[in-house]
């Protein structure tokens, strides 16, 4: 599914690398937690994955795409099945929640389509399903500016599904939540995990989420692994 080899990315300004020379597979189905602490590297280990990253060195093999190799129509390819979540959620403002989730999928389409929503019964029913499944259908006609940041991250979901992606990645999607928001969102991305064997891929810097949910925990310190194993072996050390 995912392969990582020798990988070592410094960025220009850095002078440690950001990766250095990571090693390491994700068989599909994992659901895997990146910790480290910040600056550990996890944003960019995930940034590598979708090709938004490039490489110094190494190799990563994504879904039998060379990530380093493609031209930027394989990498668009790619990039369709690799839904991502953010942080900062990157929704489109002054737009619903309905619009938004559209854009997961139908990016692709010209902006005015969008915005005057002008969609087949085929994708307003997936869009459908997805926000029932995140339990924003009720919103779904709200502006996302007038969300929660659980809501809004709620969107991010959503948006990422409906691409149907064959891995999710998630860059620190609840560093910006509350913790009982935060245990919320894991639960869905389980759920979501554990209803289509999803594989999952999810920087978070709280041991105890990433105990709680991950089944597999790597961990990143100045670029390199240093844990990789299930939760349950990971001692307090670690
Ligand atoms: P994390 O997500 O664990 O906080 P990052 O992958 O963001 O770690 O960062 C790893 C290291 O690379 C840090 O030392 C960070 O300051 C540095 N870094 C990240 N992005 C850039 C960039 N665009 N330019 C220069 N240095 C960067
Ligand atoms: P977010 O809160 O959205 O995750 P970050 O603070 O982690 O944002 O980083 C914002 C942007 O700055 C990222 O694109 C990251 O690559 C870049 N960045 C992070 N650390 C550095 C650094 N030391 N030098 C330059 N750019 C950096």
């Amino acid at each position: 599914m995912l392969r990582f080899k020798d990988v070592s990315v410094v960025y220009e300004d850095g002078e440690e690398p950001a990766l250095d020379s990571l090693s390491l597979s994700v068989e599909k189905g994992e659901f895997v937690c990146v910790l480290g602490r910040s600056g550990a590297g996890k944003s960019t280990f995930i940034r590598t994955i979708n090709g938004l990253q490039p490489l110094t060195a190494g190799n990563v093999n994504v879904l039998g795409y060379d990530v380093r190799l493609l031209a930027e129509k394989k990498l668009r390819a790619l990039r369709s099945e690799v839904g991502m979540i953010f942080q900062h959620f990157h929704l489109i403002p002054r737009m619903s929640v309905r619009q938004n989730v559209y854009t997961g999928r139908f990016g692709q389409k010209p902006p005015w389509k969008n915005f005057l929503g002008i969609y087949t019964a085929e994708e307003r029913k997936l869009a459908d399903y997805y926000m029932e499944e995140v339990g924003l259908l009720p919103y779904a006609e709200r502006r996302v500016e007038r969300l929660s940041g659980g809501q809004k991250q709620r969107v991010g979901i959503a948006r990422a599904m409906v691409q149907d992606p064959s891995i999710l990645l998630g860059d620190e999607p609840v560093a910006s939540l509350d913790p009982t928001t935060s245990d919320h969102i894991f639960q869905l991305l389980r759920q979501l995990h554990e209803e289509r064997n999803l594989t999952t891929v999810i920087n978070v810097h709280d041991v105890g989420l990433a105990k709680k949910y991950a089944s597999r925990i790597i961990g990143l310190k100045n670029g390199r692994l240093v844990y990789d194993g299930s939760p349950i072996d990971m001692s307090e050390n670690d």
